[in-house]
């Protein structure tokens, strides 16, 4: 297999890490594992959460792939394993530490995108409750919190 090929093969598993992220989040985390996912949206937060464990469950597909195609050398299912931990290393990043600021490595953000994408997940969590959500995702941002975004940094729309 070429180069190139791994590299497709990574980009379009993150991409589609983002819908089942969504996915499993509107369904799974705010359905049966809501017991997981709760002390996100109620706390008590601690410098751990219990969400924390869906890292640990993400993990586990990404190091199976990884694995197998090594031992099988299947370079597709070592990409699939690679595509799965950048987008947990990109969760990681913009929800625990841009969004959330588990760690404080950045300063407020002039940036219209990544501001809609904290808008929008701030919508989310204005919902305590299991039931009600929105904005269940991470990169992929509704058009309005674009809107929003650049009305905030001063950058309406003439
Ligand atoms: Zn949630
Ligand atoms: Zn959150």
């Amino acid at each position: 297999m070429i180069y190139l090929e791994t590299v497709f093969i990574v980009v379009v598993t993150f991409w589609a890490m983002e819908w089942v992220a969504w996915a499993s989040h509107k369904y799974l985390m705010h359905g049966f594992l809501w017991v997981l996912h709760r002390d996100h949206h109620r706390g008590p937060r601690g410098r751990l959460q219990r969400n924390d464990a869906f890292f640990v469950l993400f993990a586990i597909p990404s190091w199976l792939c990884i694995m197998l195609g090594m031992m099988h050398a299947s370079p597709i299912s070592v990409s699939i394993g690679a595509g799965i931990a950048l987008y947990g290393f990109a969760y990681f990043l913009v929800h625990e530490v841009f969004i959330h600021r588990r760690l404080k490595l950045w300063r407020d953000t002039k940036n219209v995108y990544w501001l809609a994408v904290r808008k929008a997940h701030m919508a989310h969590h204005r919902h305590v409750n299991r039931e009600d959500g929105e904005c269940f995702g991470m990169l992929w941002v509704a058009h309005r919190y674009i809107v929003d975004a650049r009305q905030a940094l001063g950058r309406g729309t003439p």
